[in-house]
């Protein structure tokens, strides 16, 4: 395989001297124990760069090139974790012959195409460094805003969203999703510009607590805040796509919503659904008792028979019917959030 393959010619940017605070940290992490007996002290990197993909062959070379000039002048030990969410063009075989020539790429490969917050999700998983940041991979989000989300991170944010405040994308896509992002400042609370921005940066607790899956990619910062970490934005260049087309289509702003939904189900009425089922059953109920109440007053005064007023029994089966099939997609909600990513996915290759 070509992971085999040694890289003489590229060697980590980084000096192998380490910060105090920096090991500290790294004694923390989990994982350290098992790392540290096969060899001597592995040094853990000081930055993830994770790259969910699609179809992103023509543009693959340029990013990994400027990514690599921005980490090398960054003086810090970095990965570059590319997650190829089933791409069907040669994304993955231009990152294979990336790979040969430079040892910080690692490869998750899926086995079909999952969507980006799967992708994500095993990249936040497999991520070792102690900040992570996400970007696309199509050109649009600009390497060289890594190190100042770098250093607002260790300004003391947990996690730093990227703001496109001048968004090179078509009308059809800016306006939408201005409206979305009002509608869901507004519910969530969170004095954010742009939820779904590709470049963030984090904190490694961050990215090792939230659990996304489906399309919630789009709520990270939502599902942060909740956690209770701390949230901040920063203005990004944005760039128009230079190659392929976008991959979302027009149906990303309903699935939008609906994920609005989840994310405030599952942040705020997780540990208490009845707070929110209780109040919308109680209603139903107590709407069902009134109408046919009125219906059994009416049929002792003997004004009408029950059986000639099939509106009414239609009108309970609809509330009855409709709060059934809300309450089976939040439940199915729940149960989708106790799983773990991991099992959910199947990976065809993880290249170290
Ligand atoms: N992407 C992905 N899986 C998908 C769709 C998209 O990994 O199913 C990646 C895509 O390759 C790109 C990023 O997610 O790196 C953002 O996608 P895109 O540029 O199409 O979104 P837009 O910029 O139009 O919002
Ligand atoms: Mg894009």
């Amino acid at each position: 395989m070509s992971d085999q393959t040694p890289a003489p010619a590229d060697q980590p940017a980084a000096a192998p001297s380490t910060p105090p605070q920096q090991q500290q940290r790294q004694h923390q992490t989990p994982r350290q124990h098992n790392q540290q007996r096969p060899q001597p002290p592995q040094q853990w990197p000081d930055l993830s760069v994770i790259v969910p993909l699609y179809n992103e062959e023509e543009s693959l070379r340029e990013l990994h090139q400027q990514l690599n000039s921005v980490l090398r002048r960054m003086n810090v030990r970095y990965e570059l974790l590319f997650v190829d969410d089933g791409s069907t063009d040669r994304s993955f075989q231009v990152l294979r012959d990336l790979k040969r020539n430079d040892r910080h790429i690692k490869i998750i490969r899926f086995r079909r195409n999952y969507g980006k917050s799967a992708a994500l999700a095993v990249g936040f998983d497999k991520a070792q460094g102690s900040i992570v940041v996400t970007m696309d991979a199509d050109l649009q989000d600009d390497p060289t805003e890594i190190p100042s989300l770098k250093k607002r991170i260790e300004d003391g944010y947990d996690l730093v969203s990227g703001w496109k405040r001048k968004r090179k994308d078509p009308l059809t896509k800016t306006l939408p999703s201005r409206f979305f992002n009002f509608v869901t400042r507004l519910l969530t609370g969170i004095p954010i510009h742009d939820f779904n921005c590709g470049l963030k940066a984090y904190r490694r607790e961050v990215v090792k607590s939230v659990h996304i899956y489906g399309e919630l990619h789009r709520y990270i910062p939502v599902l942060a805040h909740w956690e209770g970490f701390r949230v901040g934005e920063m203005v990004v260049q944005h760039r128009p796509r230079k190659y392929g087309k976008t991959k979302f289509g027009v149906g990303r702003f309903w699935r939008g919503f609906l994920d609005l939904l989840t994310s405030l189900f599952t942040t705020r009425y997780l540990s208490r659904p009845l707070h929110l089922f209780g109040f919308w059953g109680a209603l139903a109920v107590v709407a069902g008792l009134l109408v046919n109440g009125w219906l059994t007053v009416e049929w002792f005064l003997g004004a009408t028979s029950l059986s000639n007023r099939p509106l009414f029994l239609g009108g309970i089966l609809l509330i009855i019917v409709g709060i059934q099939i809300i309450s089976i997609g939040l439940l199915g909600e729940m149960i989708a959030r106790t799983r773990t990513t991991e099992q959910e996915y199947a990976i065809r290759e993880f290249i170290k």
